[in-house]
């Protein structure tokens, strides 16, 4: 089984019944979380009963993608005390987040923390974090298996590195905030779903889902403005929503 489950697909806070980004990665039995935001971690449990997990990545510090790793750790300190560490793939400041929270507990009784930006053998994968536009460092994480490419932007601005870390990649996942003025702000650290759709397109992606929706947004509104510029499949992330990856191979050379 490979397959791509939604946790959460708000950004910035969670609407009623939903969650902010999150994503569960089952690749063969290889289990992978992809960002813990607000109220994602009961979903993981719902998932994947106990959090048993062999690996975490999250793009950034911002707690609409990292605060139910404080969670993820409480389980394993408490519940589990002594067990094999947690590989963590995380910027630093997601770290120091986290120690705010725990101030006199060493994070790494639990966490095997290897930092992002960085190129990882992880499980199956080939793992690529690339460093994208955020008001605070931002890791987007491209994974690829057997001729297979997975791509998540976490938090960017516009930038030609989104067509580098979703290149012909099966699944795009990219944040669409569409934030009001977005696209007026003299810096840039959010996309609107119209330049998620762009960029897919450069991407040469095959499927794009769209994310991290600011609450109350319209999410058709988002998906039809998405495929003004992209062709391929355009999915709107959904709380539960399963999505079977690895139909398509990457182009060699
Ligand atoms: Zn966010």
């Amino acid at each position: 089984m490979r397959q791509v489950t939604v946790l959460g697909s708000c950004g910035a806070f969670p609407e009623p019944g939903r969650a902010c980004s999150g994503f569960a990665v089952d690749w063969d039995g290889f289990r992978l979380v992809l960002d813990l935001g607000y109220a994602t971690l009961p979903r993981l449990l719902a998932h994947w009963p106990d959090g048993a997990v062999d690996a975490v990545v999250i793009t950034h510090e911002h707690p609409d993608h990292c605060i139910d790793l404080h969670g993820l750790f409480r389980m394993r300190l408490y519940g589990d005390p002594g067990g094999p560490e947690l590989p963590l793939y995380c910027p630093p400041g997601v770290l120091d987040r986290l120690g705010g929270l725990e101030p006199d507990v060493d994070l790494h009784a639990v966490f095997d923390v290897r930092p992002l930006p960085g190129n990882y053998r992880l499980g199956p994968f080939e793992l690529t974090g690339l460093s994208l536009p955020h008001y605070v460092p931002n890791a987007g994480i491209r994974l690829e298996a057997d001729g297979v490419a997975l791509a998540y932007s976490g938090d960017t601005g516009p930038t030609p590195l989104l067509a580098e870390l979703g290149r012909d990649a099966d699944l795009f996942i990219v944040e669409a905030t569409d934030r009001d003025g977005e696209t007026g702000r003299p810096t840039r650290n959010l996309l609107t779903s119209a330049e998620a759709g762009q960029w897919a397109a450069r991407a040469g992606a095959r499927r794009l889902m769209l994310t991290h929706f600011w609450p109350g947004n319209d999410r058709d509104a988002s998906v039809a403005a998405a495929r003004l510029a992209f062709g391929g499949d355009v999915l709107a992330a959904e709380e539960d929503l399963q999505v079977t990856v690895g139909t398509r191979a990457v182009p060699s050379g």
